[in-house]
């Protein structure tokens, strides 16, 4: 089966369409933006998800200013994301969710 490589909107590096992260800067959303929760994905400027209605404008916690779900800050540049701490998954989360979007189990904090 052939691969396409698409670049990745972060870091421009050219990536597999099918992987889950970018090898290359780690992020998770190398082709578009997803809701942190439900995972659908969403525009820049639309400002709630069409899927589990989650504001996608929030209050940065680091500079208080407003930013877009990405998983940096517009404003300040810091990372948005916390590790899951659960066993043997380690994936990054939006740092709001209260579930993790990969084990489904609460994220200790
Ligand atoms: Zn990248
Ligand atoms: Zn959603
Ligand atoms: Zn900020
Ligand atoms: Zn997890």
């Amino acid at each position: 089966m052939a691969s396409y490589k698409q670049p990745c909107m972060q870091c421009g590096a050219l990536v597999d369409r099918d992987v889950r992260f970018c090898p290359s800067c780690e992020s998770q959303n190398p082709f578009g933006y997803l809701c942190p929760t439900c995972l659908r994905p969403i525009e820049k400027g639309q400002p709630l998800c069409s899927g589990c209605g989650m504001r996608l404008y929030i209050v940065c916690p680091f500079c208080k200013k407003q930013s877009f779900v990405q998983e940096r800050c517009e404003q300040c540049g810091k990372s948005l994301m916390i590790t899951c701490k659960n066993k043997r998954c380690g994936v990054l989360q939006f740092f709001q969710n209260t579930k993790c979007t990969a084990c489904g189990k609460k994220i200790k904090r």
